[in-house]
């Protein structure tokens, strides 16, 4: 990943991950999948907490259904751009997740 693409990503999430917010947040998730196409745009990231078995990482890892109900995973054979899937995100000053869709400049927009 680049490395202007990762610190975009930081300050997008001001360092807290993106599900939980938590501060401290250091993993980049890829909403759609490497294995479908590896996209390193902003708004197939989501930077979150753990790993690949830790934390919110591990968690959407663990849980695909669920994750794909959030906006976290996007499946295989869903043709939409990442951009048009919304996506459960914590809101720092709502303290809490709300439905947005994500831009790749690192934009964020209450989905309707
Ligand atoms: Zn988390």
């Amino acid at each position: 990943m680049a490395t202007k693409t990762r610190a975009q990503l930081y300050e997008r999430a001001h360092g807290c991950c993106e599900i939980c917010g938590i501060w401290g947040a250091n993993n980049a998730h890829h909403r759609r999948n490497r294995s479908q196409g590896r996209l390193d745009t902003l708004s197939n990231l989501m930077l979150l907490c753990g790993s690949g078995t830790t934390g919110c990482h591990g968690w959407v890892t663990e849980h695909p259904e669920e994750s794909i109900t959030e906006g976290w995973t996007i499946p295989r054979g869903d043709r939409r751009v990442p951009a048009d899937v919304k996506v459960s995100r914590f809101d720092r000053v709502l303290g809490a997740r709300r439905l947005v869709l994500l831009d790749d400049d690192g934009g964020i927009e209450e989905a309707a």
